[in-house]
This record gives structure tokens, C-alpha cells and sequence, in this order.
């Protein structure tokens, strides 16, 4: 299984992580799925062939396509992107207290943090004492209810 890392476009490969050695963007073949143009997002070293991450032009797909020194096609394979290893599963992330359970937020946090929470969210003046204790708690409150709060 290819992975793409979307932030420096490396690409893992059999638990190893290959730089691009370029990120030129050329039309490299056509879509299996969609008939649509493959356009590189960048090429790669592997093992003494190339390796090219593309996505389609048609259906937004990604795939590595491997070429042999000849840069005869040798395999096409769809590809996994995320932003790293581990950050792809990010929890979702909830800005408005409104959404959250009542019960979970006062588990975690005091009445005055909850208060200016709220009064940071609606614009509102807030004590920023508050608002500093509480976020030190969106830690704790992410591990607990896998939200991450984002005030
Ligand atoms: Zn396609």
C-alpha cells in the first residue's frame, strides 16, 4: 500500500518514506476508473524504478503508477493520502459549544470557564484567565469525548 503525505508530498511505500525528486506536473497516462488524464503530483525513487503519484483529472482519484528504467509502465496502483501517520484521524472538530453535550462540558470545566467559553465564542468580553484554564483542558476534554474544541 502506497501512502501520499499531502504536506511535503512523500510518499510511504513498505514502511519506508521516499522524497520526491520532482513535482512536476506532466500528463502521465489515463484514469483505469474514469478514462480521465493522469497528471503527476510528483516522481520518486524506488528500488532502481520510478514511481509516479498522480490524480486524475476526471474523478480526483490518486494512484502510483511504477516504471522500470525504460519508463515502460510496470504497475498501477491506487494510493492513500493523508496529511501524516497518526494527524488522518483527526476527531472532528466542534467550535460551537452549543453542539456539545451540556453534561460532558461541565464534567470538564468550571461554570466561569464554560461562561467564557461562551463569551469568547458569541465576541463577547470574557476573562482571559478563564479562557487560558480552559484550554488547557481541551486536551483532557478531547481524550475523554474524542471532540476537540476549538474556541
Ligand atoms: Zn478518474
Amino acid at each position: 500500500m502506497y501512502r501520499l503525505d499531502l504536506e511535503d508530498n512523500s510518499l510511504s511505500f513498505e514502511g519506508r518514506r521516499h522524497e520526491p525528486l520532482s513535482l512536476e506536473c506532466n500528463f502521465v497516462g489515463f484514469c483505469s476508473q474514469c478514462e480521465g488524464d493522469l497528471s503527476s503530483i510528483a516522481y520518486y525513487r524506488i528500488c532502481g524504478s520510478w514511481a509516479v503519484a498522480a490524480r486524475c483529472r476526471g474523478c480526483g482519484k490518486l494512484f502510483v503508477l511504477r516504471f522500470d528504467r525504460s519508463w515502460s509502465i510496470e504497475e498501477e496502483s491506487e494510493l492513500g493520502a493523508g496529511l501524516c501517520e497518526g494527524s488522518s484521524f483527526e476527531p472532528p472538530r466542534a467550535s460551537r459549544l452549543n453542539d456539545l453535550s451540556r453534561e460532558e462540558l461541565e464534567a470538564v470545566f468550571t461554570p466561569a470557564e464554560l461562561r467564557d467559553m461562551e463569551r469568547c465564542e458569541r465576541g463577547e468580553a470574557y476573562t482571559r484567565q478563564n479562557l487560558y484554564r480552559a484550554r488547557a483542558k481541551y486536551d483532557k476534554f478531547e481524550r475523554l469525548f474524542g471532540v476537540r474544541i476549538d474556541i
